[in-house]
């Protein structure tokens, strides 16, 4: 309904709730939403968000900007969010970790009600959050963008105590600076352990860009050490250019072990005291540095608001509702998101999708169909980075991509250098989205 103002739009609804009032199934097999306050009746509907990444918070954004007529809430533990996107050129030495720390004073200054606690219970019956402060909050609609947990147990000898000497480092902030840490103590002629986590898992192009990043620091800095690569995958996103970047220009430094049929790469267990790390094939390694990442699913909010199925949330393709719990939506790497990667721009994309869904069913805006978008930039050296990418479409139920991409290794330095200008521009602009704030294109 292009066109209609408020008014007319709730003259056309005839005063009437635009929400069902039960929480069933439809004959298409989608949960019905309860009802809702809206502009028919004049009260605010209340959304709750939980998690200010990129998801969350660009939700947060959008909804404050463009429909006043909604209450925003987001619940978010950390007061500063310190991006793991670009965390990898910290520890190439390309950023610091202050230029990817942002906090929240841009979405709290547009009207977004900030709440820094940590959610602990969905009642989705009384549709209210628990806090872990005590209080609750009610809402008319929820929607979860926890992120990721860690399956610790997943790995021999690892725990959530041996992050701190063996970091993942796969959540920014604390994590990214104690390997830059580790990296930074670690003597000319160390051996770095490198052990990306089996599929899925958020951002499939990270702990490659990352070797990239470590490598050129060793190269620079410490050229005697190595980089070990332990995968228990038998493909990479993005194999043919990572492996390009490897041989050429981290050659003599980084050893790149892929599992195949023979040799299994994952791991058999990892000692956190004396870094020594043994694969299922049989390789022992004793670790200068040591960065091991688990296995993963979605932030355990999802699961205590019955959202998972498996590790992650089921959703509709069409909007990011949940498809387990009514008047739920989940977005970002906690969704099961079809062919789309676990990545910010995925979690922005989604964060679109569920704002024109909310502002259609309880601001009388138009509702357009479901589009997505993705591209992940890697960068391999300096002035050099790749990108793969698609859209996407609902398609028989599932987020499909429709238009695949991705950089050739025969590009030349003038198309890598142009990659990487795009993804620092791309970087100011996620940044600009989910938290109102305005960085310099470095
Ligand atoms: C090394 C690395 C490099 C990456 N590079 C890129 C890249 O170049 N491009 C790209 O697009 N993506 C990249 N990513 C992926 C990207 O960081 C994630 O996909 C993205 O952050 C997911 O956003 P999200 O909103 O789903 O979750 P998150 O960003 O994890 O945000 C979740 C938030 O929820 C909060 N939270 C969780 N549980 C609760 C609770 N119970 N109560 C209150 N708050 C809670 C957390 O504190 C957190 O702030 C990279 C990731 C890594 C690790």
């Amino acid at each position: 309904m292009p066109g209609l103002n408020r008014r007319q739009f709730a003259k056309l609804i005839g005063g009437t709730g635009i929400a069902t009032a039960t929480a069933s199934m439809n004959s298409a097999g989608v949960l019905a939403q309860a009802a809702a306050p809206n502009v028919a009746t004049g009260a605010k509907a209340r959304i709750v968000v939980i998690g200010g990444g990129p998801g969350g918070g660009t939700l947060c954004h959008i909804l404050r900007r463009s429909s006043p007529e909604l209450d925003v809430t987001l619940i978010e533990i950390q007061k500063q969010y310190t991006t793991c996107f670009f965390s990898n050129l910290y520890l190439g030495g390309f950023r610091t970790l202050q230029s990817l720390t942002h906090d929240y004073t841009g979405l709290a200054s547009i009207g977004v009600r900030i709440i820094h606690d940590r959610a602990v219970k969905v009642d989705t019956t009384g549709r209210k959050v628990e806090l872990q402060g005590g209080s609750s909050v009610p809402y008319d609609r929820l929607v979860l963008s926890p992120g990721i947990d860690f399956k610790y147990n997943a790995i021999p000898g690892y725990s959530e105590a041996a992050e701190t000497t063996m970091p993942h480092a796969y959540r920014g902030g604390a994590q990214s600076k104690l390997l830059g840490d580790q990296l930074a103590a670690m003597p000319d002629g160390g051996t770095v352990v490198l052990a990306p986590p089996p599929n899925p898992f958020r951002c499939p192009p990270g702990p490659y860009e990352r070797a990239c990043m470590i490598a050129h620091y060793l190269k620079t800095n410490k050229p005697k050490s190595k980089l070990v690569i332990l995968d228990p995958k038998k493909a990479i996103s993005k194999q043919g250019l990572f492996q390009q970047a490897f041989a050429e220009d981290y050659k003599g430094i980084v050893e790149f072990h892929l599992s195949n049929e023979i040799d299994n790469f994952a791991l058999k267990r990892v000692d956190p005291a004396t870094r020594e790390i043994e694969t299922m094939s049989g390789l022992k390694i004793k670790a200068s540095v040591a960065n091991i990442i688990p296995p993963q699913r979605a932030g355990a909010i999802a699961e205590l608001a019955g959202c998972v199925e498996g590790d992650w949330c089921p959703i509709n393709a069409e909007n990011f509702a949940s498809t387990k719990v009514p008047n739920v939506y989940v977005v970002g790497d906690a969704s099961s998101a079809g062919d789309m990667p676990k990545s910010a721009f995925s979690a922005n994309s989604q964060s679109k999708s569920v704002a024109n869904d909310l502002e259609s069913s309880l601001a009388g805006k138009p509702k357009y169909p479901a589009r997505y978008r993705n591209t992940c930039w890697s960068m391999l050296g300096p002035a050099n980075s790749v990108k793969i990418g698609s859209s996407y479409l609902a398609k028989d139920g599932k987020v499909t991509a429709t238009a695949p991409f991705v950089s050739k290794p025969e590009d030349d330095a003038k198309t890598r250098e142009k990659s990487y200008k795009e993804s620092t521009g791309w970087y100011a602009g996620i940044v600009a989205e989910a938290f109102n704030k305005k960085v310099d294109q470095i």
